[in-house]
């Protein structure tokens, strides 16, 4: 069951403030407050979904599409589409998913290394 106490969900609610790079009616885009790379971006949509599976479960066709879609505009509004970047999603336990409100990372500005 989602917990609405999670953080993402406080920054959503403006109980806590974040860093924001874009926002929409569908989702939030800030960064990340441990960044593992020179641009580390979090993307979390505005409705309360657990993980990625969740997500698609909730979400009805236009805000999955437009999640996505944001991201893509997002990677513009980075400047980081010529030089490359890395998209991950931490699903559950063995994805090592920290923060139970699903989210993208995006990561750039610099060679990401090796997932291993
Ligand atoms: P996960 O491991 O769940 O995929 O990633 C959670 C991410 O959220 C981590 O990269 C962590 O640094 C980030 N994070 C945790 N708490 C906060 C916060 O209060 N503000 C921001 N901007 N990022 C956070």
């Amino acid at each position: 069951m989602y917990d609405d106490k999670n953080i993402f969900a406080k920054i959503l609610r403006k109980e806590i403030p974040c860093n924001k790079v874009y926002e929409n009616e569908h989702s939030l885009f800030f960064k990340d407050i441990n960044p593992q790379a020179r641009i580390h971006v979090l993307g979390i949509p505005k409705i309360e979904c657990i993980d990625f599976p969740d997500f698609i479960l909730v979400a009805n066709d236009k805000t999955v599409s437009s999640f996505f879609r944001s991201v893509d505009l997002v990677v513009d509004k980075l400047n980081i589409r010529d030089d490359g970047f890395r998209i991950i999603s931490n699903s559950g336990i063995n994805g090592g998913q920290e923060v139970p409100h699903f989210h993208i990372h995006i990561l750039a500005g610099e060679k990401i290394g090796s997932l291993r």
